[in-house]
């Protein structure tokens, strides 16, 4: 994972990073003060933006990220190859949002379809502390039900 600065990202990560900060504003939390926009590219070159919803019930919330990727599935776009994470940080003194443990695993599917790592950018909401990292990096050894075996498809 390596910290950059705005103005060292490509413009289409900016882009990308632009929809997730507009797609914070949808997010929904009666409940705490976090909330999250996200987006991701597709190998098409099409973005999609989530915003996280917030339950109640802690365990029913879905997070931005997952909602940006079922977002570009319901629109027939599942080869993901960027994310990007945009959060309400005023919780966290100014540190950029890292995925939860569901959504890693959740985000795990994606290069099994693209055949590529995932690139991810997080970013806090004053644009100050931005990470680029890959899912790979995040989550090294994801969980494999079937001991490795691939199921037929
Ligand atoms: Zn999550």
């Amino acid at each position: 994972m390596i910290a950059v600065k705005l103005s060292k990202l490509r413009p289409l990560e900016k882009k990308l990073l632009k929809a997730a900060e507009s797609a914070l504003k949808n997010a929904y939390n009666p409940y705490t003060r976090t909330t999250v926009g996200a987006a991701v590219l597709s190998k098409e070159g099409k973005i999609f933006k989530g915003s996280s919803f917030a339950n109640q019930s802690s365990g029913s919330n879905v997070c931005a990220e997952r909602a940006a990727v079922l977002n570009a599935n319901t629109n027939g776009f599942r080869k993901i190859e960027k994310l990007a994470i945009f959060e309400n940080d005023s919780v966290k003194g100014g540190e950029p949002a890292m995925p939860c443990g569901i959504c890693l695993q959740f985000l795990e599917e994606l290069p099994k379809i693209s055949g590529k790592d995932l690139e991810i950018i997080t970013s806090n909401d004053s644009k100050t502390r931005i990470f680029k990292t890959k899912l790979s990096e995040l989550l090294p050894f994801p969980y494999n039900g079937s001991n490795g075996k691939k199921a037929k498809r």
